[in-house]
């Protein structure tokens, strides 16, 4: 059997965690390649800014509050971007928070919050938008991993919620290319973001010299920027990358593994 499928005329795509940050960076990318966005995030005025990017593209955006952790409000959210925007064939699993603390410190509420929202909300949005990409027969899946994936000094909630993500996006890409639908991963490295400003903080220690001292570890000499993972998403979603599924891209400046 041969397998041909083709795009949607209007492809929409859902970005999570979209009011700020990578999230915000990958829907205007998005834009900019032709989709329409649903921006979802907790707080919908927040989205505003993003909003704004895509239009000034010439695409049409909505703003969508939910909490993706939270299973009826994923399934609402994604029925309203149905009937908004149209059906959407792009997903991209974006929101993602930390808590870190070393395991003898870490709370299981530091545990559940960060695997709820990074792992299960993976789940969540995928299986709420797999009848529209069924139905379309096509679909392109991009899922937030990060390095932390490979083991991160007091991250064992966030670094096993991120690892997760890899195995739920190749067991995804098993299931689902029968159906035109790819699913891949984006891990990147240390993105100038307010996750990582806030980071700095906690340690107590000024951005630009945590910048400075992470430079040092990358081999490109510099700090990932939004763009640089929303270019790497770009690529997954692209109808042309239809070959390409169940593959982890490390978007760090230093070969990992
Ligand atoms: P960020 O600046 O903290 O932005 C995250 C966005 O997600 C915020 O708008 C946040 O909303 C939203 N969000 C948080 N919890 C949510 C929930 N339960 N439901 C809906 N939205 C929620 O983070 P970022 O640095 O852009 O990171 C984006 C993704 O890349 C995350 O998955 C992160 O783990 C991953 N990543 C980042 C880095 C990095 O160095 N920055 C490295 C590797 C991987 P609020 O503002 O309302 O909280």
């Amino acid at each position: 059997m041969i397998n041909s499928f083709t795009p949607p005329d209007r492809r929409i795509a859902i970005v999570t965690g979209a009011a700020r940050g990578i999230g915000a960076a990958i829907a205007g990318r998005l834009a900019e390649d032709g989709h329409d966005l649903a921006i979802v995030d907790l707080d919908a005025d927040a989205c505003a800014d993003t909003v704004a990017t895509v239009e000034a593209t010439g695409r049409r955006a909505i703003a969508v509050a939910a909490d993706v952790a939270d299973e009826a409000a994923v399934i609402a959210a994604v029925d309203e971007i149905a009937t908004r925007l149209g059906p959407p064939t792009v997903l991209v699993n974006n929101a993602g928070i930390l808590r870190d603390r070393t395991l003898g410190k870490m709370t299981l509420d530091d545990w559940q919050s960060v695997i709820d929202v990074n792992l299960r909300s993976v789940f969540l949005l995928c299986r709420a938008v797999l009848p529209h990409m069924r139905a379309a027969r096509w679909g392109r899946i991009v899922n937030l991993s990060s390095i932390a994936a490979l083991g991160a000094l007091g991250e064992a909630n966030y670094a096993a919620a991120k690892a997760g993500v890899q195995g739920l996006t190749k067991t995804l890409a098993i299931e689902l290319g029968r159906y035109g639908i790819t699913a891949n991963a984006v891990a990147p490295g240390f993105v100038v973001t307010d996750m990582t400003r806030a980071v700095a903080e906690r340690m107590g220690m000024p951005f630009d010299d945590m910048v400075a001292e992470m430079a040092k570890t990358i081999h490109v000499g510099r700090p990932g920027q939004p763009d640089d993972v929303a270019h790497a998403v770009s690529f997954f979603a692209d109808p042309r990358s239809s070959f390409v599924t169940g593959q982890v891209l490390y978007v760090a400046g230093a070969p990992k593994v």
